[in-house]
C-alpha cells in the first residue's frame, strides 16, 4: 500500500471518469456534488479507488432491470475532522433483513455474483481507519457511505 496526504476527491475523480461512458450507454445518469474545499486524508488512491469502483458497478447492476430513470448520485464532504463520500443509486435498496450480511465475504444475491466487493471495500475502509455503512439515501435505493478521518 501507498499511504500519503491526498485529497480523497483525487480517487473520487478517477472513479467518476473511469465509468462515465459505460454508465452512459446503459442509461444511467451520473450526479455529483464533489466539494469544492479539499478532502485531506491519510489514504491509498489506488485502494480508495477501488472502493468507489465497486460501490458504483453495485450501484450500476441493482438497476440493471430497472424501468425509468436511473441515477448514481456520488458526493463528498468534510464534516467534523471527517471525510465523507457517499454513492447512492435509485434502485429497490438493501432490504432490511440482509443489512448485517452484505459485508460477509462471499455474501451475494446475484446469480453470477462473488459477494467479495463489499467484504473487500470494507476491509480496505477499515485500512483507513474508517468505516462503511448503509444510510437513508435521497434517491430511494442504496445509499452507501465512506467515512475516514480528516487530516
Ligand atoms: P456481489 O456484487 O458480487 O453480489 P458485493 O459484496 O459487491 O458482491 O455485494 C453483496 C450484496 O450486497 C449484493 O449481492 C447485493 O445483494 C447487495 N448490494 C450491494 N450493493 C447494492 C446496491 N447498491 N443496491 C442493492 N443491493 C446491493
Ligand atoms: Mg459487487
Amino acid at each position: 500500500p501507498q499511504f500519503r496526504v491526498m485529497d480523497a476527491n483525487e480517487p473520487v475523480k478517477n472513479a467518476l471518469g473511469l465509468t462515465a461512458a459505460s454508465l452512459r450507454k446503459s442509461g444511467v445518469r451520473m450526479e455529483t456534488a464533489l466539494s469544492d474545499a479539499p478532502l485531506p486524508c491519510y489514504a491509498d488512491g489506488n485502494l480508495l479507488l477501488r472502493v468507489l469502483l465497486n460501490l458504483i458497478h453495485n450501484a450500476a447492476e441493482a438497476m440493471e432491470d430497472l424501468p425509468g430513470s436511473r441515477i448514481i448520485q456520488v458526493k463528498t464532504a468534510v464534516e467534523s475532522a471527517r471525510v465523507l463520500i457517499s454513492v447512492s443509486d435509485s434502485g429497490p435498496g438493501v432490504p432490511q433483513r440482509i443489512r448485517e450480511r452484505i459485508f460477509e465475504p462471499f455474501y451475494t444475491t446475484k446469480s453470477d455474483g462473488t459477494g467479495i466487493g463489499l467484504s473487500l471495500s470494507q476491509r480496505i475502509v477499515m485500512d483507513h481507519n474508517g468505516t462503511i455503512r448503509i444510510d437513508q439515501g435521497e434517491l430511494g435505493g442504496a445509499s452507501f457511505v465512506v467515512d475516514i478521518p480528516a487530516r
